[in-house]
Order: structure tokens, then sequence, then C-alpha cells
């Protein structure tokens, strides 16, 4: 063998491997700039909705250390680094669903033990509203087991008349009540209405794979009927559903390249419910976690990244490394829809540990006006005794 054989050029292309072989991230030794991972190089440019999906895949790609301090730089360039907003899901309809999402324990067709319940009384949801309120939430979210709103009008009725109240309270307020139409949308804008929730959950080819009772283009049309109606969009997906990793990219390629970044971005870990098809699926670790939100927060840079279901599998450490990325909201309260979430208490703790601060709400988005409405209980509305005592 010759000596010159011995010798690699300068100029060559080396590879250096992160957790898993096939996430190799080239980084030449040539110049400054050639050495920089994708997730330098795209972090802090213009926002953008004609990312490809080869860019993505690199900033996904990159040395996750890289990932996370260019996330970090990104967040902060956009945001107050130290807040998080506090938000409250509660299922206002429970279980009964017709649809066959594979991993959710309130579809009819799994046998997971929830059992199909009425829409909650409005005294119980206004409550819970206020209760979430107290305890520092400044988003509250009301979800609904429902594949649409056909034939629901009353109880339609009766949560455009919540939606009122609880912004009348001082919240943002959600929706999560499955498609929408145009109309539908534009009654919740006129309702006051500060978000709607409809997650795509996962890639365009995965999608099958996991729902079949509706279509990926029908949650694109709800969300686009959401976004011309004035609503703010909140959608994002599950990860650890049994998807490759391009998959996560896939949907962070679609969700970044709508005609508008949704306002926030849920990123969840599938929590493996018994008795859903995806109950073996084994859990994800936070480093996976980390590299989706810090690719969310470098792709859309000032959507709100929600650290979703699945916290409750991680530690403060964990939870700390998803804030560093950019994540910067979570759900509070004992249960997220049926699933369990964190201790109030240990979130406490937890802000107080890494010096986080609740974020106040945004009411200059969506159908949201700064003035805030006045607070008007509906006619349904009855005090509970512990109230009676102070009328
Ligand atoms: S995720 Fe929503 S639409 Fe799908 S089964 Fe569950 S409640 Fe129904």
């Amino acid at each position: 063998m010759s000596f010159r054989l011995l010798i690699r050029p300068l100029t060559q292309t080396r590879s250096f491997s992160t957790t898993l072989p096939s996430r190799l991230a080239s980084v030449t030794q040539k110049t400054a700039t050639e050495s920089l991972s994708a997730a330098a190089l795209h972090a802090g440019t213009p926002m953008r909705n004609d990312w490809t999906r080869e860019e993505i895949q690199a900033i996904y790609d990159s040395p996750l250390m890289d990932l996370l301090y260019y996330g970090a730089k990104v967040h902060r360039e956009n945001f107050n680094g130290r807040e998080v907003q506090q938000c409250t899901l509660l299922s206002i309809k429970t279980g009964g669903c017709t649809e066959d999402c594979k991993y959710c324990p309130q579809s009819s067709r799994y046998k997971t033990g929830v059992k199909a319940q009425k829409l909650l009384d409005s005294d119980e949801i206004l409550y819970a509203a206020q209760r979430a309120k107290d305890a520092g939430s400044t988003r509250f979210c009301m979800g609904a087991a429902w594949r649409d709103l056909a034939g629901r009008k009353s109880n339609f009725n009766k949560i455009l008349d919540h939606v009122k109240v609880i912004r009348s309270m001082g919240m943002e307020v959600c929706c999560t009540l499955g498609m929408l139409n145009e109309e539908q949308a534009k009654q919740l804008k006129d309702a006051g209405l500060t978000a709607y929730n409809h997650n795509l959950d996962t890639s365009r080819e995965f999608y099958p794979k996991i729902i079949t009772t509706r279509t990926y283009d029908e949650r694109l049309e709800t969300i686009n009927n959401a976004q011309k109606a004035g609503i703010s969009v909140c959608s994002g997906g599950i990860i650890g559903l049994g998807e490759k990793e391009e998959d996560r990219v896939g949907l962070l390629h679609t969700l970044s390249t709508l005609p508008q970044h949704p306002e926030s971005v849920p990123v969840n870990a599938l929590l493996a419910v018994p008795g859903t098809p995806l109950e073996k699926q084994e859990p994800v670790s936070v480093f996976e976690m980390v590299r989706m939100i810090a690719t969310a927060r470098i792709v859309m840079p000032k959507s709100m990244v929600r650290l979703s279901a699945g916290r409750v599998r991680f530690s403060i450490p964990e939870q700390a490394l998803c804030f560093m990325a950019g994540a910067n909201s979570i759900f509070t309260g004992d249960k997220l829809l049926t699933t369990p979430n964190n201790e109030m208490n240990d979130d406490k703790k937890m802000f107080e540990i890494l010096g986080l601060v609740s974020k106040p709400p945004n009411f200059e988005q969506g159908s949201d006006r700064k003035e805030i409405p006045v607070y008007q209980m509906p006619k349904c509305f009855k005090p509970r005794k512990e109230d009676s005592s102070e009328a």
C-alpha cells in the first residue's frame, strides 16, 4: 500500500453518529461554515413555509447536543425562555367514539374500560375552568370524543355558551370536537374561541396504519376551516405509535408548510393503554422527544410547542431538557382526557426548581380581542352548595 493512500485529504467528509447508526450527521473539516450541523445552519432563519422534507430530516438528524442548543437559541429569540404556559384539558364528553384511532382508549371499538358518557353538565365544565384558572392555567381546552358535530346542534350550542363564559373569565379557550365545517368554525370564532385543536397525529404515509375512519385530507380540511374562520390552530402529533423517524419528519413537514404555521404544536409521547391495538408499544425515550421538540422549534419558531401526553413518564431533569429544546407549554391537572397526568404539586415544585414562570394568556391571536368580555354565567349555571353560603 502506498503512503499516499494512508493520508485522508483535508476536505474529506467525516460522519459522526449520535444514538443510531442511521442517524449520521455529516460534518466536513473544510471550513467553519461547512462544519455546521443542519440545526445550526437553519436556526434563526426567517419564518418559512417552504421547508423541504430533506431539510427537516437533516435538522432532525443533527447531533443531539447541537439540536438542543439551537432549539434553545431559537426559542429564546422568539419567546421568554422562562415562561411556560399551563393549560388544562377537560374531557367534556368521554368515550363511545365511533372512530378507530389505534392509540385511543375512547374508541368504542376497543375494550379499555373507558365508559361512554354524555356531555358533562354545564356547571361541572365551568367549575373545572374556574378551578383550572385558580391553579394557574391560562388556557382551558374542552375535548369531546366525537367524529364531528353532525347531529349535535344542541350540545354544540351549549359548548358555544361555555366558550363565551370561559373566555370572559380571562382565559384562552380551545376546543377539540372532531371535524369542523366552515359554518361551525365561524360560530366558534364568533363565540370567542381562541384555538381549535385537531392533530394530524403522524405523517401522511403512516397515518392509514393508525386511523382508517377519516382521511389525512379530512384532517387538513378541518385545519383549513379553522384558519379561514380566523381561529388559531393547535395541531401536532404523537410519537411512539410504531412510526419511523421519517414519519416524525413527515408530520413536521406537513405542519411547517401549511400556509400558516399552527399557533401551537402539541408533541405527545404515546401512553400505551391496555385494550388498544397499540398496548404493547415500547415507550419513547426523552431524547426522541427532545429531537422532535427542537426540530419543531427550529422550523416553526413562533409556534407554541406543547409538551403534552406522556409527560407523566418523564422526570424533572428530563422535562427540563424538553423545555430547553423549545417546549413552552404543559398540560396541568390530574388527567389528560382519560390518561394520567402529572400531579399539580409536582409541577409546582418543578417550576420552582427550574425557575420557570407561568406564561400569561395571549389574547392577540385567532378570534381574540385584547379586551376581555364581561363575565356572564349562562342561565344553565347553578351555584354549587359550597358557594351558596356566600350568596
Ligand atoms: S382520538 Fe378522538 S376521534 Fe380518535 S377515537 Fe379517540 S376520541 Fe375518537
